[in-house]
């Protein structure tokens, strides 16, 4: 548990408890609490208009559908992803007996380098799973331009991307599908759950048939599935949730400006300003420090905070590629990373959600700003 006077890196954004007891009683009454009940039905339609894509699938949480995206396509043989993110990109793949196969990064949004793409791919080479870290959009027009010369598939790990649209048109549109997760740390979050957005009603169909052991029916299976089916408890939660969503968007967008107003001068501090046309959901707040300029190392100021009750995240120290069961493989050699090894050591991403005060602010800035 948590000491109350910590300031933790994120919080989670709760519905008004009175609404949920009432949603709960309906759903009580109706003694239907999963299998694509009513409250999940109603999720998905919500979700299809608030983040305007055509089709989405619910699951239990945000893993599960990377390892059924790739299930669906029937990805073999080497996947190239990015070794600068959550643990679970890389285990998807691993889960659906495909060799990983880590490629640098730009350190302009921290997303896969596109330049680096060609250079890692053999005749084994079937998919592209990029991540759209910290919610920041990835290159995906060059992304594409070689899956579509070399014959690969991209599916987006778009689980800090919730809501983001660039030039107006959701990022979750892009490659040949994307997911979401929708734990308790995300912008957005059903306590836990997550979704996969697909193209069209066929794929789809065929994803519902995957999340539900691959029943087709009351006696038929097509396919071996797994159980990631979203319950009508966290589907309720998620509707009440997704109206308060908006504002809480905008509230990180203050905090974001805040931190931006107050850390613009501070030598050897870099960050990421909002990008031309894009409609950013302010996931993270990751700052990269430059030792040498700043006179102080990312883990002393890190250590520093944690000792004042400031919890930041290394989001994302230590990099996949150098945990033990992936540092053996040939694409995850530090030399292969250079700029992904780097910024894992530059980076804390500072508290950011909905509920941070001036006095948050203050304290943290305080132990940052010198
Ligand atoms: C949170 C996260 C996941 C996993 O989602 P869960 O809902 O926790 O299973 C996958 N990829 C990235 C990049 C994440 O941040």
């Amino acid at each position: 548990m948590n000491n109350p006077d910590n300031i933790t890196v994120t919080q989670p954004l709760l519905p008004d408890l009175d609404e949920f007891h009432a949603i709960l009683s309906d759903i009580w009454d109706s003694k239907w609490v999963t299998n694509n009940g009513r409250f999940h039905k109603r999720l998905e339609d919500a979700l299809c208009e608030y983040l305007q894509v055509p089709y989405i699938s619910l699951f239990t949480n945000g893993t599960l559908p990377l390892l059924t995206a790739l299930q669906a396509l029937r990805i073999s043989g080497e996947v190239i992803t990015t070794p600068y993110s959550f643990v679970a990109t890389t285990h998807a793949i691993w889960w659906n007996g495909c060799r990983p196969v880590f490629v640098d990064i730009d350190p302009s949004n921290c997303g896969m380098d596109p330049e680096k793409i060609e250079a890692a791919i053999t005749p084994s080479t079937t998919a592209i799973m990029p991540v759209h870290c910290y919610g920041k959009p990835c290159n995906t027009e060059r992304i594409q331009a070689i899956a579509d010369k070399f014959g690969l598939k991209v599916i987006y790990d778009a689980a800090h991307a919730f809501g983001v649209e660039v030039n107006g048109e959701s990022v979750l549109k892009q490659g040949e599908m994307s997911t979401l997760s929708f734990h308790a740390t995300k912008v957005y979050n059903t306590l836990e759950g997550g979704a996969l957005v697909v193209k069209d009603a066929e794929t789809k169909q065929r994803i519902d048939y995957l999340k539900n052991f691959g029943f087709a029916g009351e006696t038929e299976v097509v396919a071996p599935g797994i159980n990631s089916k979203m319950d009508e408890v966290r589907a309720a939660y998620g509707l009440l949730n997704l109206r308060q969503v908006d504002e809480a968007i905008e509230k990180r967008h203050q905090v974001a400006i805040k931190y931006r107003e107050a850390l613009r001068n501070v030598k050897g501090i870099r960050f990421f300003n909002d990008m031309p046309g894009v409609r950013h959901n302010y996931s993270y707040f990751p700052i990269f420090i430059n030792a040498e300029e700043y006179g102080m190392t990312r883990d002393e100021l890190y250590f520093k905070m944690k000792g004042q009750g400031v919890l930041g995240r290394r989001y994302f120290y230590p990099l996949i590629s150098t945990f033990s069961t992936y540092r053996g493989l040939p694409s995850a050699a530090p030399e292969n990373l250079p700029v992904a090894t780097r910024i894992a050591n530059e980076v804390i991403c500072l508290p950011m959600h909905h509920d941070l005060s001036e006095e948050d602010l203050a304290r943290i800035l305080g132990l940052i700003v010198r």
